[in-house]
């Protein structure tokens, strides 16, 4: 935990476990810092925002540009604390410190282009002049699944902005967050200004977020249930809210698609993190006239799929977080065998060669889909690509559209009218038209209905932490 330019080592009666996915081994131990560690931080953010609120865009961008220098040096030791806690193979672990990173350098430039306006009025005697300044204490929670982008893509625009932040990483994944927070110290962020509380309950952290009065902003990830409930909250207490929740991401092939490009698309984007993807896609509507090829080059390229550790060369899938998320994949999967889903591959736990000892799920392909079962609605995140036909246009896009979530959609066609009437039609915050990585630093990260509110990254991702005030001068 780090409150106040302050670290605490956890203790014997205050500490909790991280546990290895891969093996289910403890990695070390972790402070396990509950309300009053949150009050503790809230009052030192609140205390040092009176000063970092006043530095300089050009100082803040300076300390998170070195920030970004020390993440890039330390980008091995980062992305094999990631492997051990998270479980993710190195080779995606390393991408996602360098897309973590990516949100560090990309703010500290958008600190420089806080712009604001002059706005004519209809008095000859008057002038508007419109200013952004920072919202003030930042309150920050994050998901275990990309354990450290989702810190910076936070806490990157709050201190561009000049708010001071109290995060509280997910309890599968604080050795992230703390090596995420030693990058920011060593380049030079004062005292109090950025805040870490560690906890295995998140209940009474988030409680105190929610409810003390100097928290001015809450910005959370994590699951759409959790998210309502927070925002709910803090809405009553008239917090400013933005939160990244679940989603359910359609990947639509049309009849003009090359079906084994698309089946490759399918694969890489689908197992990515072994499918623990807010943006992975859960059900792919494929037109009845290819189906069968992609299906078959589809389940080709997932039975090659090798699980295991991702310290060890060659791996692709990981282990799912936890025991509980294996039961989930496991009783959507089965769900759907019993209403008539057919089985190409996988579609069971993993255990030969020491894999009993992780959370490990074949990577499973499914076809024949149908709207009663709990994958067409539930969001899976885990290795399962569920497989649907259509013969129509208008039918495929409101089949994708019948979901409550709208973060990431996908679409695979040749044919510009119908990719321009699919990204205008799709209810959704990110469409890749014949692209599976729809992400960067620089291109606005946020869903529609139950997945969320408000925008990550881009111009739009420091927003989020800035008020808007205006000025009317009586000349
Ligand atoms: P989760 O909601 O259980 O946990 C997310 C965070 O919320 C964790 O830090 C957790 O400790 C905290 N939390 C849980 N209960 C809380 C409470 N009562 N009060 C305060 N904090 C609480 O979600 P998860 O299972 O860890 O993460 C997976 C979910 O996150 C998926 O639904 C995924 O789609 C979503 N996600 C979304 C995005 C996005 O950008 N839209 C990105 C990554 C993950």
């Amino acid at each position: 935990m780090y409150i106040n330019g302050t670290w605490t080592e956890a203790s014997r009666d205050a500490s909790f476990d991280v546990i290895n996915p891969a093996d289910g081994s403890v990695l070390s131990q972790v402070f396990d810092g509950g309300a009053d560690a949150a009050r503790d931080a809230i009052d030192a953010a609140a205390n040092a925002f009176k000063s970092w609120s006043k530095t300089t865009a050009y100082e803040r961008s300076q300390i998170l540009y070195r920030a970004y220098q020390l993440m890039l040096e330390r980008k091995e030791d980062l992305a094999k604390t990631m492997t051990l806690e998270q479980g993710k193979p190195l080779r995606a672990a390393r991408t996602e410190v360098q897309y973590g990173a990516d949100f560090l350098l990309w703010f500290a430039e958008e600190s420089k282009r806080i712009y604001g306006e002059t706005i004519p009025s209809a008095r000859a005697d008057q002038r508007f002049i419109v200013a952004h300044q920072p919202v003030g204490v930042v309150a920050a929670i994050t998901p275990w699944n990309y354990p450290v982008s989702m810190i910076t893509r936070k806490v990157g625009p709050a201190l561009a902005a000049g708010c001071t932040v109290v995060l509280k990483p997910a309890e599968a994944t604080p050795l992230c967050a703390i090596k995420v927070f030693e990058c920011l110290i060593d380049a030079g962020v004062p005292d109090g200004v950025i805040n870490l509380v560690t906890g295995r309950d998140p209940a009474p952290i988030g409680e105190e977020f929610v409810s003390h009065p100097k928290v001015r902003k809450l910005t959370f990830t994590g699951s759409t249930a959790v998210g309502k409930m927070l925002a709910g909250k803090a809405a009553s207490n008239m917090k400013r809210v933005s939160c990244e929740l679940g989603g359910h991401a359609p990947f639509m092939v049309f009849e003009d698609a090359d079906p084994v490009h698309a089946a490759k698309g399918a694969q890489l984007i689908k197992f990515l993190n072994t499918g623990q993807a807010c943006i992975s896609p859960n059900r792919m509507f494929v037109h009845a006239s290819i189906a069968e090829r992609f299906v078959e080059v589809l389940s080709e390229r997932v039975i090659k799929l090798r699980a295991g550790s991702g310290l060890e060369d060659g791996v692709a899938i990981g282990p799912l977080v936890n025991e509980a998320a294996v039961g989930k994949v496991a009783s959507q999967v089965d769900d759907a065998i019993a209403k008539g889903a057919t089985l190409h591959c996988g579609g069971k736990r993993l255990t030969d060669g020491g894999l009993d000892k992780g959370f490990y799920y074949a990577p499973t392909v499914l076809s024949a889909i149908t709207e009663d079962m709990l994958i067409y609605r539930e969001e899976t995140f885990g290795p399962v690509a569920a497989v649907m036909t259509f013969d129509d246009d208008m039918q495929a896009l409101e089949m994708a559209n019948d979901t409550n979530y709208g973060l990431a959609a996908y679409v695979y066609t040749r044919d510009i009218g119908r990719a321009m009437r699919m990204f205008e039609g799709l209810e959704f915050g990110i469409i890749g038209i014949n692209d599976i990585n729809p992400t960067s630093a620089a291109a606005p990260f946020g869903g529609m209905k139950d997945s969320g509110l408000g925008r990550e990254g881009a111009r739009e991702g420091i927003m989020e932490y800035l008020e808007t005030k205006m000025g009317g001068f009586s000349i």
